[in-house]
């Protein structure tokens, strides 16, 4: 076990502005000793990524909207005059690979941020993960990447997070099987018949996580679930049948691992996304998040059923993807962030996400998914696919 970490983490933050980035600040925040903010990044919100700054004093701050550019320089000339302002892919590009960073949190949202988490693990840096779309659409070319620079990756997602944990030091012997456990989100008992009436702030409104939009509706229609099982299969190197899914509707076991010899390991905790945050910023010491004890007297009894594949389709959608070990994953990964988008701008109901998903896999050619342009292709092809389904189901 390494002893105490002198020198202080130096941290470049992708997607700062999103609910990541604010539990990462948090946690940043609170130890100055130990962690220091390099680059910071946002997509277009000027306002709250130039008041990051002036508190971080970040040696660059970049802007993915390039239109927005001058407007950040602007804020920052009196908030923060020596942080480097840049913009577009260039600017991503720079905060994941800056120099003297040694740690990179990779918290956009959706295939936006393959890039620049590809551009981090390249460069050899400790990559935190969030981003699981960046994995699920380009696995193969992604674990290369890590294996051949030798980046330093750890999973913020909660349930792969804790499976890490459990994994410990033994680096996978004997484990016979992973379970990732789910909240069900706010449709779990909701009436069948209903669900084609519910509106984006109904399917946004986590019961346990307070999320951004895109994962919140991933939770409300299980295809999160689905999104981590590909994670927890490139993550971990565990095939699909070896991989499980528990409904857990408090969210407090956050994974399990069960090994050969019948010992089952898991990993609990208050759901906070500054619990995974703290973990990987601090790895391989431990320090304070902010997240209050965990009571177990006071909660009194878990819950645990298993997932009605009827109800949340999108979860058998996944794993037939995970299992066709083709470019399969990036189509339903782009289906699906083209069918919550149509769903949270009112364009498609709420049981038409997982139909639009299911008729572009099955429309859409596949091919080897070790090649990053095959990727990309697979990305485009089933964004148009999508964009066709929506648009014949007419409310387009
Ligand atoms: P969010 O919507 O709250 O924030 C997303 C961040 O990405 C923002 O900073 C935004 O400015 C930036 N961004 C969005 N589109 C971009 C683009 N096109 N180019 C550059 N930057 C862009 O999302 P979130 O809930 O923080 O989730 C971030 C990632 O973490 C997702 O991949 C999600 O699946 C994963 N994750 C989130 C949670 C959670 O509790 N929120 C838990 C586990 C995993
Ligand atoms: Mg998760």
């Amino acid at each position: 076990m390494a002893g105490r970490v002198n020198e202080s983490r130096v941290v470049s933050l992708l997607g700062a502005t999103g609910s990541v980035g604010r539990s990462t600040l948090d946690v940043i925040e609170r130890h100055p000793e130990r962690f220091s903010l390099a680059a910071v990044t946002a997509r277009s919100s000027v306002g709250e990524l130039a008041a990051i700054c002036a508190r971080h004093r970040p040696r660059l701050a970049a802007i993915a909207d390039p239109a927005r550019e001058a407007e950040l320089t602007e804020a920052l000339r009196h908030q923060s005059p020596d942080t480097r302002v840049m913009s577009g892919e260039a600017g991503l590009a720079e905060a994941a690979t800056l120099d003297g960073v040694d740690t990179v949190m990779a918290a956009i949202v959706g295939a936006a941020g393959l890039a620049p988490t590809l551009a981090a693990v390249r460069a050899g840096r400790r990559v935190l993960l969030a981003n699981k779309e960046a994995l699920v659409m380009a696995g193969d070319v992604f674990m290369d990447a890590v294996r051949r620079s030798g980046a330093f990756l750890m999973p913020i997602d909660s349930e792969h997070n804790a499976v890490f944990q459990c994994l410990g030091a033994g680096g996978g012997a004997g484990v016979a099987r992973i379970v990732l456990t789910a909240s069900g989100g706010p449709f779990l008992r909701r009436d069948l018949d209903d669900l084609d009436a519910v509106t984006p702030d109904e399917a946004c409104a986590h019961p346990i996580w307070d999320m951004g939009r895109k994962i919140s509706v991933d939770s409300a229609t299980l295809m999160n679930k689905g999104l981590e099982l590909i994670e927890a299969h490139w993550l971990f190197g565990v095939a699909s049948e070896r991989l499980d899914v528990v409904i857990h509707p408090q969210s407090i076991v956050h994974s399990l691992v069960h090994y050969t010899d019948g010992s089952v390991l898991a990993q609990l905790g208050n759901p906070d996304m500054r619990v995974p945050v703290a973990h990987a910023l601090a790895h391989p010491e431990r320090v304070e998040s902010g997240v209050r004890p965990l009571d177990l007297a006071a909660l009194g009894s878990l819950e645990f059923e298993s997932p009605d594949l009827q109800r949340f389709p999108c979860l058998r959608l996944a794993r037939e993807a995970l299992e066709s070990e083709r470019t399969a994953p990036a189509v339903l990964n782009a289906a699906n962030e083209e069918a919550v988008a149509a769903f949270l701008a009112g364009r498609l109901r709420f049981p038409e996400i997982p139909a639009v998903i299911g008729e572009v896999l099955e429309r859409c050619e596949t091919w080897d998914a070790s090649d990053l342009d095959a990727v990309m292709a697979a990305d485009a092809a089933g964004r148009r696919l999508a964009t066709e389904r929506i648009g014949a189901r007419g409310r387009g």
